[in-house]
């Protein structure tokens, strides 16, 4: 299996949001530079090993993500050049905050190759932005929606419910407000507050702060309406696309496809062959003759220490159909009939006919050779009949019950 798909890291963003908990670090602007100097020129060196090994003849879809990309300016601009001499891929995503993305930058962006980039718009609501810390206002975050347009790139924006403050009516205002700048692609998700960050710690001191699970139910059904309303499809868990603009590049990781990762805490997946072929970009870290799959995360800026885990092929098969759950197509037949070459068909079906009792999930048939209300969880394991396994709107709103039940298998 050639891989496909490429994600960088950047881990550098002009202030820490308060919510979170990803690698990014913040400096003083006099120090930023040369941080970003040093850390883009291990990029560029190990970008070129992985072209040097053939690694990136067949990557389609490429993502920039962080940390705050944009905030690199010139030297993000010179990364996409150089992978785009690598590789050309289909889909180039960005990502970006609405503060760091000029009009120059989003230009420069196009030229070398990128398509599309992906906003931290969060919330249209002034008050919400300032309590999670973010350091851009509304009307820059639409300033920059249109900006990506213009250039004739694709736009998405990432929202966030359940803000602290956040209201029914406030949800609604930046929803129709995101609507009306008409961006390609929308993903919306419910904050989760992590041990350790600042939001966390005020948490503990004042419940009001905490999200209300049944407030951020409400508000992926109202933004599930009202994207679905204005002819955005929900294809998977969190995102919303207009015909044709879904993220190529996400849809992978929920495939199974292999990916490389470029950048501290990157990660990347292959397969045993690809593993086996590539072993020389990482080093330290041993084969193992029982692994079907390889998921590796860069733990340093060097690209000297890594972190791997090795997945049997029956844990890659519960991998393959837990990542399927996310997408609103769910299990394909063929999925579920591959896995049983590798997990027992009796605890396969259970797992099926779990989720169906559980109204977590459903027999959805394409074609009308069958009633898909008749098909039965043996028959597809078996290949005798051909129907998807698709979440529920219950299914949807929770879907770790649907992951964990298949996650169980591996
Ligand atoms: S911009 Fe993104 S990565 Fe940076 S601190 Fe905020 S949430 Fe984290």
């Amino acid at each position: 299996m050639a891989v496909t798909a490429l994600y960088v890291h950047v881990p550098f963003c002009a202030q820490k949001c308060r919510y979170c908990d990803f690698d990014s670090r913040s400096f003083a602007p006099c120090d930023l530079g040369a941080a970003l100097d040093a850390y883009f020129e291990q990029l560029y060196a190990r970008l070129d090993a992985f072209g040097d090994a053939g690694a990136l003849a067949q990557v389609r879809t490429v993502y920039l993500g962080g940390g705050t990309p944009s905030l690199a300016g010139e030297r993000l601009v010179e990364l996409a050049r150089r992978i785009s001499a690598w590789c050309k891929p289909v889909e180039f995503t960005c990502e970006a905050n609405p503060e760091s993305l000029t009009s120059e930058l989003a230009t420069a962006l196009a030229e070398v190759g990128v398509t599309r980039v992906s906003l931290g718009v969060q919330t249209l609501d002034n008050t919400e932005l300032a309590t999670i810390g973010r350091i851009h206002d509304a009307d820059r975050a639409l300033e920059a929606i249109a900006t990506v347009k213009d250039v004739g790139l694709d736009a998405s924006c990432d929202l966030m419910c359940g803000l602290p403050g956040q209201t029914a009516a406030s949800w609604k205002s930046t929803l129709d407000d995101v609507l009306a700048a008409a961006p390609h692609h929308v993903s919306v998700y419910p904050l989760t507050l992590e041990e350790g960050t600042p939001l966390y710690r005020m948490a503990c001191r004042d419940e009001s702060l905490e999200p209300d699970e049944d407030f951020q139910a409400a508000c992926m059904d109202v933004a599930r309406e009202r994207l679905c309303s204005a002819g955005y499809h929900p294809y998977e868990v969190a995102s919303y696309a207009l015909d044709g603009h879904e993220c190529a590049h996400n849809i992978a990781y929920w495939t199974g496809r292999g990916y490389l990762g470029l950048g501290r805490s990157a990660a990347g997946m292959l397969d045993a062959e690809d593993f086996d072929r590539l072993a020389g970009l990482f080093p330290d870290v041993p084969a193992r003759g029982d692994a079907h799959r390889v998921r590796l995360v860069q733990r340093d800026d060097g690209a000297t220490a890594f972190e791997a885990e090795y997945l049997s092929q029956r844990e890659a098969a519960a991998e393959d159909m837990m990542l399927a759950c996310r997408m609103t197509r769910g299990v394909a037949s063929d999925l579920l009939v591959r896995a049983a070459c590798v997990i027992p068909t009796g605890e396969l079906a259970a797992a099926c006919d779990r989720a169906l009792e559980l109204g977590l999930a459903t027999w959805v048939t394409d074609h009308v050779e069958g009633h898909a209300g008749r098909v039965t969880s043996k028959d597809v394991i078996a290949g005798r009949a051909r129907a998807r396994l698709a979440p529920t709107h219950l299914g949807w709103l929770d879907g770790n019950m649907l992951f964990e039940l298949f996650w169980g298998l591996a």
